[in-house]
């Protein structure tokens, strides 16, 4: 029989969640776990807290349910996986489930025959037919650890202004019905002077409170948002992503591997560099001038506000404007001049409501 010292130590890799950059850290495992990186305890994690992550065999990759999402340690030393192994006790909590089982069973053949599809016909091809298959639960997990890497790198936060988020709420509401989208669609302004609007994995649509400033109507904001709304419904952002990261990207899926700190910080560049290619920005306006149509009012507006940024601003702020993502050709205004017709629907928002979200991001 052995027994388990109170302390015991061991080296391991160590990822902040934050950076991506991989530390060499000493583990204390006694009622708690401490990390220590040059002799200063860089974190303590609660043994109960502390869960399973996806990893290669022979290594044990951990999370820390109360600490930053991706936060993980790497742990190769025998002796002190058995010990961590034996004093975790909720190290398998979150796992298992029927339901989860089948669909990671699912999801792991449906993406080694995307391996085969994409060894035969190469990847544009497969990411147009794989994307549909990726499982909404799987696309809302790669979008959740995506948008913490959105906030550190535009080093913005979420504006929460109660009636800001509740005209906010009210506009996407009525653009998601109108375009007929049945899945909950989480859209939030981030406080950045950047004008820009991103779509993420998983129905997450980040509203930049620049382009917010700049708007003139609510009709421009709306048409924006439809038009992200419009990449969602296509799953354009998952197509980029299979697109972009080709092979490595499914074998990382297909390994569970995809909140792994490599495959986000992949994702999230892949996101914000995504130039959707032409068919889909025509796919994306083509859902805006449905959507807008059916609430009764004219798509010009939104070509407007983007055309007014692009013609007063060209290319600027740190290379992230939303000419980047969403280039504005001449065939797309008059695509949009094309569908203008005098408004038959109420306003989408009144002129209180309109007022609480141009200040949403502001300081009561
Ligand atoms: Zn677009």
């Amino acid at each position: 029989m052995t027994t388990i010292p109170d302390l015991q130590e061991g080296p391991a890799g160590y990822f902040d969640g934050a950076s991506g950059r991989r530390r060499q850290v000493t583990l204390r495992l006694r009622s708690t776990l401490e990390v220590v990186a040059d002799g200063a305890v860089v974190a303590t994690w609660r043994l109960e807290n502390i869960r399973r992550a996806d990893g290669p065999a022979g290594r044990l990759r951990l999370g820390c349910i109360s600490a930053v999402p991706l936060a993980r340690l790497e742990i190769d030393d025998a002796a002190m996986i058995a010990a961590l192994i034996a004093r975790c006790h909720a190290l398998d909590a979150d796992r298992g489930g029927a339901g989860q089982t089948g669909r990671i069973v699912f999801w792991s053949l449906a993406a080694a025959c995307s391996i085969v599809v994409l060894a035969v016909y190469g990847i544009p091809f497969a990411a147009d037919r794989l994307a549909p298959l990726v499982p909404r639960a799987v696309e809302q997990r790669l979008g959740q650890a995506v948008d913490g890497q959105v906030r550190i790198l535009f080093d913005a936060k979420t504006c929460d202004a109660s009636e800001g988020q509740a005209a906010l709420r009210a506009m996407v509401e009525k653009i998601r019905i109108a375009g007929g989208i049945e899945h909950p669609i989480d859209a939030q302004v981030l406080s950045s002077a950047i004008p820009n609007a991103i779509a993420l994995p998983g129905g997450k649509v980040y509203l930049f409170d620049g382009l917010l400033q700049k708007a003139q109507s609510p009709d421009e904001i709306a048409g924006v948002l439809a038009h992200e709304l419009g990449h969602e419904h296509h799953r354009h952002i998952m197509r980029a992503l299979i697109h972009n990261g080709g092979t490595s990207f499914l074998v990382g899926l297909l390994f569970g591997d995809i909140t792994g700190a490599g495959a986000v910080i992949f994702a999230t560049r892949s996101v914000l560099q995504a130039s959707h290619s032409r068919e889909a920005e025509q796919e994306a306006d083509a859902f805006a001038f449905e959507a807008m149509r059916r609430l009764g009012r004219s798509p010009v507006p939104m070509a407007a506000l983007i055309f007014r940024i692009t013609g007063a601003e060209g290319k600027g702020i740190g290379g992230f404007t939303i000419l980047n993502s969403h280039p504005l050709t001449e065939d797309r205004l008059a695509a949009a001049k094309k569908q203008d017709r005098p408004n038959s629907g109420p306003e989408i928002l009144s002129a209180a409501e309109w007022r609480a979200l141009q200040s949403i991001c502001k300081e009561n």
